[in-house]
């Protein structure tokens, strides 16, 4: 065993931690940044913000990201909203309030310091972007508006429309060309990082390919940043981008970087169904919608079976007849439940025979704004003084509320279905979204090789075993813009008279062999099936087996499986074209090689945790009354894995305690 996880933590009162910690980390000054070099991998809201955050302090970034432009990243789909605590609702809403519901969100399986800082920077983000021109919502008194997400009881979600993602983006993409311009930050599009290079155990370089010439590249620096968001697509199916993918993380983990709670993956409850077999992604309605939608199923198994089979429209079923299942089980929460508890009422509902889809699995439930068409069509027209209106009157007004706020997702369901979600309730199932896993990393964001940090979604930090809507961007902005310029300086401090280092070395060198021998491979193997068919063979094993319910006896064929498909990927995969134009089957082939490992490795993790907290739900550890039953004696901990060589099976365990001091642990509670 090699490595030794230390987090880190600040001594002292957790209100006290980070201003502590930040007056009294090294510091480089502003005339010593010019000497010093530092990498980006990735430019969504993470790198992004970091890329222009350390651009602006005056150290030479190099940016890399694989689309055509930072302003394509991922982060660009996020559509809900950004939290903070900011109680401009005057609804009782505080930093520590932010921190105790995203602690209890994650199941208690976060870590305490790191969500409190989370929560104390979080108004700081939103002060940022409104400076940057980012366009959230404003109430009729100037202020910003705010909406609820799902396991809260306040309104703390700042929100663009359904675009919130994009604007932010936009901002973070506008601070980012201020130094592209004059020359601080060097982008690199379409490039991918392919390799970490390694001296004297410090992150030094990395080894990327030019996905336009193939060209193979070194670039080196005194620190690496990992920010290349989530590995959610090893399921194949998911609602991330379709390049998102989880190689930079695999490869700095097969470098020493420990991987953290692999398993721990976010089912969203709000996606479109899955349709046919040719589908390649699946669309997220935004959380935001639960706010003005009522999630619902027939009571009567006959009604579903008539919806299903076309016989009968939603709207024909009468109001006694649906079973407004998350109001009825969780009333103080309602349609407003955390994510994986409404995933998992979904689920049970449709493995019930209530599910309303006419797809393969007959899975699906609506979720109907005609009750918020009535409310806000009452409300519009007391304002507008429009004495005894009619019910048509009514819902007409009441449907242009709802459009002002979700417009364009509405437009986005109808072109995707065909169906217009303003006169029939749309129809929703849960997908794979988010993984709370990632990369091991210590309170200052570095992972366990020194010199390589990780922010955003690609490591495992802040949001346990289930995260909280609206707070992904909340984390990776804060660690782009508030945390990681102040802990990076703490390890740059040692690193101002290194001087540039070379990338003329053996390090340099077997980092780049490894790079071209892999993709020699994949031109050379000629086998008979394409990089999908894998892809999808393995998405299979997960979904099924790894996906929203798991038990001992599929998680252990699970492993097996994915060891075989791994080796028959290896043995028969078929790559053609060359490495010297652009060449998207090589690209997904080194991809889809990383996934068939982490996915691996995800089932193990998923089998060591006998218990079920947040999104990791397995079947064996449930109440009654079926929800999750944590074992706090013995899983209270970070499992972080260490690689150890090509049996992902030999990977070692190590455990970081999680302690929580300031929140009292109780069984999780949304009824
Ligand atoms: C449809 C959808 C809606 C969402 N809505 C919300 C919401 O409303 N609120 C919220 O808080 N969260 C939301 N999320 C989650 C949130 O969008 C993501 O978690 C977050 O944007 C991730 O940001 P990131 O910067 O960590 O990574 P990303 O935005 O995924 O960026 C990854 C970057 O890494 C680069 N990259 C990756 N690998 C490599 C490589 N090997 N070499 C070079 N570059 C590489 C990519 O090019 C990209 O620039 C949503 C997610 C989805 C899928």
């Amino acid at each position: 065993m090699s490595i030794k996880l230390d987090s880190r933590i600040p001594e002292g009162d957790i209100h006290e931690k980070w201003k502590n910690h930040k007056d009294h980390m090294r510091l480089v000054a502003p005339n010593n940044r010019g000497k010093i070099d530092v990498i980006i991998i990735g430019t969504g809201l993470a790198g992004g913000a970091a890329a222009a955050s350390l651009a602006e302090m005056g150290y030479n970034v190099k940016a890399f990201c694989y689309q055509d432009s930072p302003r394509r990243a991922h982060s660009i789909a996020a559509q809900g909203g950004i939290n903070a605590a900011k109680n401009y609702q005057n609804d009782g809403d505080s930093v520590y309030r932010l921190f105790y519901d995203t602690i209890k969100g994650g199941d208690y399986r976060a870590r305490e310091a790191n969500v409190y800082r989370l929560a104390e920077v979080s108004g700081s983000i939103i002060d940022q972007c409104v400076a940057q021109g980012v366009p959230f919502a404003r109430e009729y008194g100037g202020l910003l508006d705010n909406r609820s997400f799902g396991g809260t009881q306040v309104q703390r979600t700042f929100y663009a429309a359904g675009q919130t993602g994009q604007q932010l983006l936009l901002g973070a993409y506008s601070a980012m060309n201020r130094q592209i311009g004059k020359g601080r930050l060097q982008m690199f599009n379409r490039h991918e990082m392919l390799e970490l290079v390694v001296v004297d155990g410090k992150a030094r370089g990395i080894i990327a390919r030019d996905l336009v010439t193939g060209e193979i590249q070194r670039h080196s620096a005194h620190a690496v940043v990992i920010a290349s968001g989530g590995y959610g697509n090893v399921f194949f199916l998911s609602t991330n981008a379709m390049g998102s993918n989880g190689t930079s993380v695999w490869k700095i983990h097969k470098k020493g970087a420990a991987f953290a709670n692999p398993c721990f993956t976010q089912i969203h409850p709000t996606c479109i169904p899955v349709h046919g077999d040719q589908q390649s992604k699946l669309t997220l309605m935004s959380e935001s919608l639960r706010n003005d939608g009522r999630i619902w199923v027939p009571k009567k198994k006959e009604d579903a079976e008539a919806v299903r089979a076309g016989k009968l429209k939603p709207t024909d079923i009468a109001e006694e007849d649906r079973d407004y299942y998350l109001e009825r089980r969780y009333p103080a929460f309602g349609n407003l439940v955390p994510r994986d508890v409404a995933s998992r009422a979904a689920k049970e509902r449709c493995d019930a025979g209530f599910g309303i889809e006419n797809n393969a699995t007959g899975e699906g439930v609506y979720l109907d704004f005609s009750a918020s068409f009535v409310k806000y069509g009452k409300e519009k027209a007391n304002e507008l003084d429009i004495h005894n209106p009619s019910q048509e009157e009514i819902i007409k007004l009441g449907k242009k509320v709802v459009e002002e706020k979700y417009g364009n997702l509405f437009t986005m369901y109808e072109k995707i279905t065909g169906d217009n979600p303003y006169e029939t309730p749309m129809k929703i199932y849960p997908a794979v979204h988010y993984t709370m896993g990632g990369v091991w990393v210590d309170y200052n964001l570095m992972s366990s090789i020194p010199g390589c940090f990780v922010t955003g979604e690609a490591n495992f930090s802040d949001h346990g075993a289930n995260r909280l809507g609206a707070s992904a961007l909340m984390q990776g902005l804060a660690d782009g813009y508030f945390v990681l310029p102040y802990t990076i300086a703490d390890y740059l401090a040692d690193d101002i008279r290194t001087g540039t280092i070379s990338t003329d070395t053996p390090e340099f060198e077997e980092a780049e062999k490894q790079v071209n021998e892999r993709i020699q491979h994949f031109l050379t193997n000629k086998g008979s099936k394409t990089v999908d068919y894998f892809h999808k063979k393995l998405g299979r094993v997960m979904w099924n087996k790894v996906g929203m319910a798991r038990d001992a006896e599929g998680l252990k064929e699970a492993i097996k499986e994915i060891e075989e498909i791994r080796k028959e990927f290896w043995r028969d995969v078929k790559v053609p074209g060359s490495d010297k134009t652009i060449n998207m089957e090589l690209e997904k082939a080194g991809r889809v090689a990383d996934f068939l490992e982490l996915g691996q490795l995800m089932a193990i993790d998923a089998l060591n945790r006998n218990e079920s907290c947040g999104g990791h739900f397995r079947t064996e550890y449930q109440t009654e009354e079926g929800e999750t039953l944590r074992d706090d004696e013995q899983y209270s901990y970070v499992a972080a894995w260490e690689y150890n060589g090509e049996d992902i099976n030999q990977e070692i365990l190590h455990k970081e305690d999680l302690n929580y001091k300031y929140i009292k642990i109780a069984a999780r509670n949304y009824k």
